[in-house]
């Protein structure tokens, strides 16, 4: 069985067939019932709990953590602390930054209002999607129940409260808009036709036709 691609083409997360063919480091903690994709290794002290789904030729770095049930396409890079909270759901390519956190509660309360203490119950989980080839700079934190589009960039140290577009940059707390990215990383600029040419790598994009 080959894993599907998770590239916002299909409605479903790329699922790695059954396979040992993939590295675990001896002090991670990788729970029996995650699924991990061919190739993928998962470093020192990294968690990941049951129920998640890592595609195949992931990395994910010392001390992160992937919360129960997040789903993760394949050739994802998770860097060192980075935090990836149930809710979260990243496509094929997405890069996290070191210390990055996706959150999940948009009412974060230990206790209800009369005092007693909250529940798996008492809360709600909210869903954040990073689309293929984001980038999230390291520390960000991207407050839950936003869309980070394909190929968008965060910067490091954002505070991300609304979608980001496909290809945009946002920088700042809270983020905005600076600008648009290619593919390969660079910062492209736009002609009045909202054409976006990048001098790196000579990619033309048409950045208003993918944000509609
Ligand atoms: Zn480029």
């Amino acid at each position: 069985m080959q894993s599907r691609p998770f590239n916002g083409q299909n409605n479903a997360p790329a699922v790695a067939a059954p396979t040992n063919d993939f590295f675990v480091h001896p002090t991670a903690d990788v729970s029996p019932e995650a699924q991990i994709g061919k190739g993928t290794r998962i470093w020192h002290r990294a968690q990941v709990r049951e129920g998640a789904v890592l595609g195949e030729g992931c990395i994910v770095g010392k001390d992160a953590y992937i919360d129960m049930d997040v789903h993760i396409g394949s050739h994802v890079k998770i860097q060192n602390s980075a935090l990836i909270y149930h809710g979260a759901t990243l496509e094929d390519g997405v890069f996290i930054g070191p210390q990055a956190c996706l959150t999940n509660d948009l009412y974060p309360r230990a206790i209800n209002p009369d005092g007693s203490l909250k529940g798996a119950d008492d809360w709600e989980v909210g869903e954040t999607v990073i689309r293929y080839g984001a980038s999230i700079g390291a520390g960000a934190i991207i407050v839950t129940g936003v869309e980070v589009g394909r190929f968008a960039m965060v910067g490091a140290g954002a505070v991300v409260t609304r979608n980001v577009p496909a290809h945009g940059l946002v920088l700042g707390v809270p983020a905005r808009l600076a600008g648009y990215v290619c593919a390969c990383g660079a910062r492209i600029e736009m002609d009045a036709e909202h054409q976006g040419h990048c001098a790196r790598c000579g990619r033309t994009l048409e950045i208003g036709a993918e944000n509609q």
